[in-house]
């Protein structure tokens, strides 16, 4: 059995096409387009790579989008004013900080500005307001990532409804609120964490296996039970040799990519997993474009939403 892959960039195309009438109804009905607010500080290569797919993908859309960048000295004071002066803009309706901040910034910089963004703006939906309303399973801005893979489980006619979903991952942006929208969609979900034993044997009940957790190729066949669905958001640059050779046989294209370019982007979950899943994200062109789609997705809810209840934020 090969594994069916579920093409993340072929569904993000779509989103972002299906997005262009609403952009173009919501210019015609107030006036202005959405806008999306992005705050990149430092010079870290792959944040400019992020933040330039996600400027190229909101203006495809039709809507308005403003860059500013901050050099790597600026101080968490300056961000957060930027923050501010973006929280009171009122053609700005979503706020997206470009994560990591300059590690100079301190250990708390990043929770600092998630908080200093108005709910209303969230359109990261990694505020306290956002993840409360989330856990209560009321309408908000949800975490642009795990909101993707349910958005392409659904598209995809895959049952989440009485499945049982493994999550391997508990971070704030991607394991927990994966497995709360699988929780509200009637999964019976388990998340598994670094202190988890018998990773492997949680993760063969899984119906519907999540992987976020940053470790190349981790996932190995004895995790899967047959025919499961295998959602893969990892991404990871691997430039050691020897990481590679151990993902992909002798010969393989990606091999040849790796031997170009001195680096390649792979998932959590190793290759071999595609002989027993039943579908399977790729990576690249799984999850990570279905992000982008769905803060472009959030911008628009956040604009509609503001629109329909200005004192919002
Ligand atoms: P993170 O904050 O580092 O969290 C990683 C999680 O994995 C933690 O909960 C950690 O457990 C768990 N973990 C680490 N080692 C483990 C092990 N050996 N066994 C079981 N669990 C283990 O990472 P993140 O921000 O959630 O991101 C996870 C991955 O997704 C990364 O590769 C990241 O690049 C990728 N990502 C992709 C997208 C996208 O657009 N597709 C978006 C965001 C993130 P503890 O809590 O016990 O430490």
């Amino acid at each position: 059995m090969s594994a069916r892959t579920l093409d993340g960039q072929a569904l993000a195309t779509r989103i972002q096409q299906e997005l262009v009438p609403q952009v173009e109804a919501f210019k015609a009905t107030h006036g202005r387009p959405p806008g999306l607010g992005i705050l990149l500080v430092g010079d870290d290569p792959a944040s400019e790579v992020y933040v330039r797919n996600k400027v190229r993908s909101g203006r495809e859309a039709g809507m308005r989008v403003d860059l500013q960048t901050l050099p790597a000295t600026a101080t968490l004071r300056s961000t957060l004013s930027a923050v501010e002066a973006l929280n009171a803009d009122d053609s700005i309706d979503g706020i997206l900080v470009q994560s990591p901040l300059p590690a100079a910034m301190g250990p708390d910089a990043e929770q600092q500005v998630i908080d200093t963004i108005a709910p209303a703006k969230d359109v990261d939906g990694f505020g306290v307001a956002s993840v409360g309303m989330l856990v209560q399973n009321r309408p908000t801005l949800v975490a642009c990532t795990p909101s993707g893979v349910i958005e392409l489980l659904d598209r995809e006619g895959i049952t989440i409804s009485g499945q049982h979903a493994v999550v391997i991952g508990r971070s704030d942006i991607v394991g927990k609120p994966m497995a709360l929208l699988m929780l509200h969609r009637d999964a019976t979900v388990t998340i598994c964490h670094s202190r988890t034993r018998n990773l492997a044997e949680e993760c063969r009940r899984a119906d519907i296996l999540i992987a976020a957790v940053g470790r190349p190729g981790m996932v190995r066949l004895d995790f899967i039970k047959p025919g499961a669905t295998v959602i893969d958001v990892g991404i990871n640059r691997v430039d050691d040799p020897a990481v590679a050779a151990s993902l992909f046989p002798a010969g393989h294209p990606r091999l040849e990519t790796f031997a170009r370019k001195g680096a390649i982007l792979v998932g959590d979950v190793h290759p071999e997993v595609g002989a027993v899943a039943g579908a399977l994200t790729p990576v690249p062109g799984g999850i990570g474009p279905l992000t982008i789609a769905m803060l472009m997705k959030n911008t628009l809810k956040a604009a509609q939403s503001r629109v329909a209840e200005p004192v919002a934020g």
